[in-house]
């Protein structure tokens, strides 16, 4: 059977570093590195975050008059935003694509549901899975959690901006040390924070490997995609 990877891009991929909304050489690059790897048969589906835009999190404290639960979805429509321009990029660079978003949005996206994700899936199709899990007051690491575990993906990676999982904060503590390998147990005695603990109980419930690398590392994405070790690898055994 094809590797199938579940990719979690947050929306600092889309912007160059320090940046914050949609630069479309940001976006052109992660779609040919995601294409190249498609292209050797590698199913992926891809689900993004909105932080570039907005987050919901952030009206809580400057502005009560939107309500937390409106915040949130539109933290969720920010991923849709996202995920069509990543599709305008993908289709640029010659591979197919679909747009799914979690709630419905009819005029540019289809329906999420699990077995057409499948099909597509199967067919070389990558898929970019917007609108997170649909449901507010949550974030995209959990749709992607909850993504891999019922597409049945190899594993689920995490592109972020540090290289992987650390012992401490490396900004604040010079002796922190990267991690290679850990187990779901390690993450949660030592309480590192990487998702929400929920969604890494789930994986690890499920066997779900979770890989967590720098996405600003040249190399780093496609080696990742194609299942070379980079970054911190979370799994039942060390
Ligand atoms: N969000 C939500 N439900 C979800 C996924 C996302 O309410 O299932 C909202 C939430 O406000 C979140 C925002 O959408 O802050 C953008 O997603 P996220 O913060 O995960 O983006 P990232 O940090 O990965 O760029």
């Amino acid at each position: 059977m094809s590797r199938r990877v579940v990719l979690k891009i947050s929306g600092e991929c889309f912007c160059p570093k320090d940046s914050r909304g949609i630069t479309m050489d940001s976006v052109m690059h992660l779609a040919e590195q995601v294409a190249r790897v498609a292209k050797q048969g590698v199913q992926i589906a891809v689900v993004m975050g909105g932080g570039n835009i907005l987050r919901g999190g952030q009206f809580k404290a400057a502005n009560v008059s939107i309500k937390e639960a409106t915040a949130h979805y539109m933290g969720m429509l920010a991923t849709v935003i996202n995920g069509m321009a990543l599709q305008s990029a993908v289709e640029q660079v010659g591979q197919e694509t679909r747009l799914m978003t979690a709630f419905p949005i009819d005029a540019v996206a289809e329906p999420y549901l699990w077995r057409r994700a499948v099909h597509h899936l199967e067919h070389g199709r990558i898929i970019l899975l917007a609108g997170g899990t649909g449901s507010p007051f949550v974030t995209t690491d959990t749709a992607a959690a909850q993504r891999a575990l019922e597409l049945e993906a190899d594993v689920l990676l995490k592109a972020t901006k540090v290289d992987g999982v650390y012992s401490d904060d490396p900004v604040k503590n010079p002796h922190a040390v990267l991690y290679s390998k850990l187990t779901y147990e390690q993450v949660r005695q030592q309480n590192l924070r990487i998702m929400d603990q929920e969604s890494i109980a789930k994986c690890g419930e499920h066997g779900m490997p979770i890989q967590i690398f720098n996405f600003r590392t040249e190399g780093n994405l496609e080696r990742a995609l194609l299942g070379e070790s980079v970054g911190t690898l979370i799994s039942a055994g060390q």
